[in-house]
């Protein structure tokens, strides 16, 4: 009987290889083993041996779940947390949300049914706010570990302080590289010592997969190039036309980059003769809508070579069968921090040869492949060996706010798994109390700052949002709106019909000389009167789907809000022409509210050219092309987000404040003297 085919079984639709013929498919049982038995295992593997995806299986299927409680699996980035529950719920032939969900920041598929859940590692920091010690779940993976993400390191530390104090917990860290005896040892209790009776040595385990890859034969460029984008779209149409089958990866730093890569092939591929195989080109970057994300791992049309161009997602996070072409531009997009200026900013940097190698070896994954840098082999030898752990390099406010809130008091003595600078600390500490999040002994306020910790926003604007509940302010209704378009990590204006001119245009339409927070309020506002019209949308350039998901994060804001106490409904929404708040009108009341946050990030015109300096005069910042700003004149502004493309400093999202304002809300920074205004 059991050998018989049941005409009851569904057949599977033939969507994907078999798990069955995955790499670690040979070690279920040793996995399995290794995790009934120590707290701690470390899986180590090739990338597309199917740790992500088939791990949480095997543990659903041992048990793991049975007495209802939860599997996790965190991932550095959304878009990886997306796709691979997208994929493992697909597997499992379930919905997505029901046994299978994710849940990312203002984003939660899951329901009571769900067994296993992918999220960020962000947002599984953020859960041990209402659950310290993460009970719901019975084991928890930590997925890319190696990666060093700020929230990963940050998370490994606490499970190990969790794993102390449960000995029903099992935690996995998968890491693609060999960082895996620093996990092991991290986590280890010191020789001599035991945790729940278990040793160092009876802590954990580390397991490997064997995978199958390919020899990848590396080519590098022979003159250095200046522009990677030309040299990448070259690059492409030669494979295209001279080797033979197989999809290409591209790896660029950003979505703008890839877009206008895509452009500059349109041309091309328009060239082309109908006779050629075609050339289908594909997006991939954090922010690109789910379904979009769902073409790329789909097979290529008959007589028809894919060509993905990914940020440097496509390194570790997600696999895509079938490359056999990789071309690497030797750079990636990295939130740095200058603690000099007291700044994050979001570099273009040159990526470490371990970066190098691990975005080639994509290509060797089903038959032997090749790798276009788009860098010399000199430039190859001078590149660092592994990217500095972001702890290093971050600014540290919005965790150690988060680490105060859990009641972790001293930040400078914790148990980081790489200790941050000193330097970083201090600047962090010195951010929070000038944003009211501290007293002098460093302890959190309350309620400012333990409000300021559980908001799911970066402190700086979860104090601008707490500022405008006050009855100076009373802006609470606007701020929402605002806050809510801030977090949208793609842009709100789009050419639908690829017409820059009628996408300056809808721009002009909203812009108010106050700036970019009024502009993107209008757009809310209007986006939420035409009755969320996708025709609106259309005739006004706007990206629907991420007004949507504004009205959606507002919701979730002003929920936040009314557990505080502040009721938001109250708040009559006024219009601009009224005076109220002691006779100051509202947009000049949003605008104080703003620098009540964003004081640290303020800037002075210089030029008629949109260029801007530093408080301390001594950087030249530029407006984002974006912003109201790269064409209007202000004086003193305060922006929310800078970035360095090819070594200028864009600021963007600017409102115009008054110097006066900065000194009255934030004295210490400024460091005014009494008597002095
Ligand atoms: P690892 O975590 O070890 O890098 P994964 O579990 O992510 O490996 O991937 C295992 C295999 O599953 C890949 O080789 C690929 O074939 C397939 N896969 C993973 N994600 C997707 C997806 N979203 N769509 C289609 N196939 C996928
Ligand atoms: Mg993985």
């Amino acid at each position: 009987m059991a050998d018989e085919e049941d005409p009851d079984v569904p057949i599977l639709p033939d969507l994907y290889k078999p798990p069955a013929l995955l790499p670690i498919a040979q070690l279920k049982d040793q996995l399995l083993y290794t995790i009934e038995t120590y707290p701690v295992t470390i899986v180590v593997g090739a990338t597309g041996s199917g740790k992500t995806t088939q791990i949480p299986k095997f543990c659903l299927d041992a048990g793991w779940c049975a007495d209802g409680k939860q599997i996790a699996v965190t991932q550095p980035r959304r878009i990886a947390a997306t796709s691979v529950a997208a994929r493992v719920a697909e597997e499992l032939g379930t919905l997505l949300g029901q046994r299978v969900g994710y849940s990312i920041r203002f984003e939660d598929v899951t329901s009571a049914n769900t067994q296993v859940k992918f999220l960020t590692d962000g947002l599984l920091l953020r859960e041990m706010l209402v659950d310290p010690l993460l009970n719901r779940y019975s084991v928890i993976m930590v997925d890319e570990a190696h990666e060093r993400s700020l929230s990963s390191d940050i998370l490994l530390s606490l499970l190990k302080k969790v794993l102390r104090k449960r000995d029903d917990l099992r935690v996995v860290v998968s890491s693609a590289t060999l960082e895996a005896e620093r996990f092991l040892n991290f986590f280890a209790p010191d020789e001599g010592e035991k945790v729940h009776g278990k040793s160092k040595e009876e802590y954990g385990r580390i397991v490997g997969i064997q995978g199958r890859t390919y020899p990848v034969e590396i080519q590098y460029i022979i003159e250095p190039t200046n522009n990677y984008v030309e040299a990448a779209v070259d690059a492409i149409m030669n494979i295209h036309t001279s080797e033979s089958d197989g999809d290409i990866l591209v790896f660029l730093t950003g979505r703008e980059e890839i877009d206008d890569t895509i452009d500059l092939l349109g041309d091309r591929i328009a060239d082309m003769s109908s006779k050629q195989q075609k050339l289908l080109t594909l997006p991939l970057y954090a922010g690109l809508p789910t379904d979009a994300q769902m073409f790329v791992f789909q097979k290529a049309p008959t007589n028809t070579r894919k060509v993905i161009l990914s940020t440097n997602i496509a390194e570790a996070s997600v696999t895509i069968d079938d490359i056999v072409y990789v071309i690497d531009s030797g750079y990636v997009k990295l939130r740095t921090y200058d603690a000099r200026l007291g700044i994050e900013t979001l570099n273009v940097l040159p990526v470490s040869q371990a970066s190098a190698t691990q975005r080639a070896g994509r290509a060797g994954r089903t038959r032997p492949g090749k790798c276009f840098r788009l860098y010399t082999e000199e430039t190859y030898k001078s590149l660092e060996e592994a990217t500095f752990p972001e702890i290093q390099r971050s600014n540290l406010a919005p965790v150690i706010l988060q680490l105060l809130n859990l009641g972790i008091t001293n930040v400078v003595r914790f148990d980081y798994l790489s200790p941050p600078p000193s330097s970083l600390i201090t600047r962090a500490l010195d951010l929070l109390y000038s944003l009211g999040a501290l007293d002098i002994h460093a302890r959190l306020t309350k309620p400012l700052g333990t409000r300021m910790a559980e908001l799911p926003l970066p402190p700086q604007l979860a104090r601008t949002l707490l500022s405008s509940c006050a009855p100076q302010f009373s802006c609470v209704n606007e701020m929402l709106s605002i806050c809510a378009m801030l977090t949208l990590q793609s842009p709100v204006f789009v050419a639908h019909d690829g017409s820059k001119a009628a996408l300056e245009a809808a721009r002009r339409r909203f812009s108010v000389r106050q700036g970019d927070h009024l502009t993107l309020y209008n757009v809310f506002q209007a986006f939420v009167s035409s009755g969320a019209s996708v025709l609106f949308c259309r005739e006004n350039a706007l990206n629907h789907k991420s007004l949507v998901r504004a009205v959606s994060v507002r919701k979730q804001l002003a929920a936040y809000l009314s557990r505080f106490g502040v009721d938001v409904s109250a708040t009559a929404v006024c219009g601009p022409e009224v005076l109220a708040a002691g006779g100051v009108p509202l947009p000049e009341r949003i605008c104080r509210c703003l620098a009540t946050g964003l004081f640290a990030h303020a800037a002075r015109m210089k030029g008629e050219d949109g260029s801007f300096v530093t408080v301390d005069g001594k950087t030249v910042l530029w407006a984002h092309p974006s912003s109201v700003f790269f064409h209007r004149k202000a004086e003193w502004v305060v922006y929310t987000e800078m970035l360095e493309t090819k070594g200028k400093i864009y600021i963007r999202d600017l409102s115009s404040v008054e110097m006066d304002w900065l000194v009255e809300y934030a004295p210490e920074v400024y460091r005014v003297r009494e008597g002095k205004r």
